[in-house]
């Protein structure tokens, strides 16, 4: 009920809020922002004196100290003296935004908090206590429990200003979306709240908005962060940067939308966890601040996006697969056998293979019209969302509804597009290289295609008599 109600009035709000975000993007009042803070284990155990100057670079204002394994800085401030800290801080103009402190657990915090509160800390991140895989009424008593043991060393958070914010995580009472709400709904205190950690939670952008709207500013700390392909085992770098915003698939849009409509004011820390932990996420710190700023500029186009366009933002999803998306009914269809493939086409759409790069095909083509599926007539892509990427293959940043099928390559690593009629290869798709405002990149083949210019009939579809 608590839920639903706080639900509502934050959907209530939301039109208002996205006025109000047209109107900041009119210079009216000012435009929402993240509050970025640096975690210092995205360095591995790199000397604080070294780290301080980065905060700046990446548009922060803050710093959160972790320990070890992750980092070692948290060591550091021991070892050096809190005056000292302090005055590393000061020099810097940086603020101690965080300690991080899974291993005192929520239970051990008591010194952790005394010392925060001496150096104006304001949050201290760590992880739930109690049963784990429990759901429904068994959750909520669960959670319930926790937050009675947590009365205690809540007592001493309000004395200190500092909020305790626990960290959603696999394999621990505050785990799903479930056990955040209640959590929220039962804590006797504002000094108890949430670190949201997208990497954690299903890969659904519309799912985490909602949370994000349920939780509203009881989120103390937003990780922008997702899944990729994992933080468990020792992938190669490319892969193990997809848990990066703007690297992986995970569309940030309607995340961003979210917290733009709840007005976040919490800190935001762009981050991935490394294979080992302990390492910086690059080899040298001028190019983790460098990875660090490529998805900070990702994160700033899907806000200015958010700005622009308020109402799509919110909506927007971005599906593995068709999804919720709906054929187009407009094109007319026929029943009968697909349209008869040559050598090089079969190679390219039967066995997933590739043309070769270069300006031939449809690559430089600008003309009005519409792009179709070379095998069954389905119409694909519309010349308008076509744009130059210089790959060597013609580039859409959009597919007609429902036309497109998007799953995981073979090689494991990209995501294959299929034609969702015929189910013939078309290419591949990317997310998050920033070359258009949509940040999407379908690259196909042109042998997969037939362009239609403007003005000419649309063959009909064919679909298989079996279908
Ligand atoms: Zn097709």
């Amino acid at each position: 009920m608590e839920i639903n109600r706080r639900r509502a009035i934050v959907s209530a709000t939301a039109s208002a809020t996205a006025l109000s975000l047209q109107h900041a993007a009119l210079a009216e009042t000012p435009p929402f922002t993240l509050r970025y803070m640096l975690p210092s284990c995205m360095y591995g155990y790199t000397e604080i004196s070294e780290l301080l100057p980065e905060v700046n670079k990446i548009g922060a204002t803050a710093i959160d100290l972790w320990p070890m394994v992750h980092g070692n800085q948290r060591e550091q401030l021991d070892e050096m003296g809190e005056a000292a800290f302090e005055r590393k801080l000061r020099a810097a103009g940086v603020e101690l935004g965080c300690l991080t402190q899974y291993k005192l657990g929520p239970f051990g915090l008591q010194s952790e908090m005394r010392l925060a509160g001496r150096l104006g800390c304001r949050t201290i991140v760590t992880g739930g206590k109690g049963p784990r895989g429990l759901e429904g009424s068994e959750l909520k008593r669960a959670v319930g429990d926790f937050v009675e043991q947590m009365k205690p060393h809540l007592e001493v958070a309000e004395q200190t200003g500092v909020t305790i914010a626990i960290e959603n995580h696999a394999n621990n009472l505050i785990q799903s979306p479930d056990s955040m709400k209640w959590l929220m709904e039962l804590r006797p205190s504002d000094h108890l709240g949430v670190a949201l950690a997208p990497y954690h939670l299903p890969q659904d952008e519309q799912l985490i908005a909602d949370l994000i709207r349920t939780l509203g500013n009881s989120i103390a700390v937003f990780y922008a962060w997702q899944h990729g392909m994992g933080s468990v085992k020792k992938l190669p770098k490319e892969q193990e940067l997809l848990q990066m915003p703007g690297r992986g698939s995970l569309n940030f849009v309607p995340i961003i939308a979210a917290l733009a409509e709840i007005e976040y004011r919490g800190w935001t820390e762009i981050f991935m966890h490394p294979v080992p932990r302990g390492i910086p996420i690059h080899d040298s710190t001028a190019k983790v601040t460098a990875e660090i700023n490529r998805s900070r500029l990702y994160l700033q186009r899907c806000l200015s996006q958010v700005a622009n366009d308020p109402r799509g933002a919110a909506t927007e999803r971005t599906n593995l697969t068709t999804g919720g998306k709906k054929m187009s009914d407009e094109q007319e269809r026929v029943t009968g056998e697909y349209n008869e493939l040559n050598a090089n086409e079969a190679y390219v759409i039967l066995r997933q293979g590739t043309e070769p790069p270069g300006p031939g095909g449809y690559t430089l083509t600008k003309d009005p019209g519409t792009y179709i599926c070379r095998q069954c007539n389905a119409r694909l892509y519309r010349a308008e969302d076509k744009f130059e990427s210089h790959c060597g293959w013609p580039s859409f940043d959009d597919e007609i509804d429902g036309a497109v099928i998007r799953r995981p390559d073979a090689d494991g690593r990209r995501t294959e597009i299929v034609c969702s009629n015929c189910k013939g290869h078309l290419g591949h798709v990317f997310l998050g290289e920033q070359m258009t405002t949509k940040n999407t990149r379908h690259c196909v083949n042109s042998i997969s295609m037939k362009f239609i210019p403007k003005g000419k009939d649309l063959p009909a579809m064919i679909v298989k008599e079996s279908e």
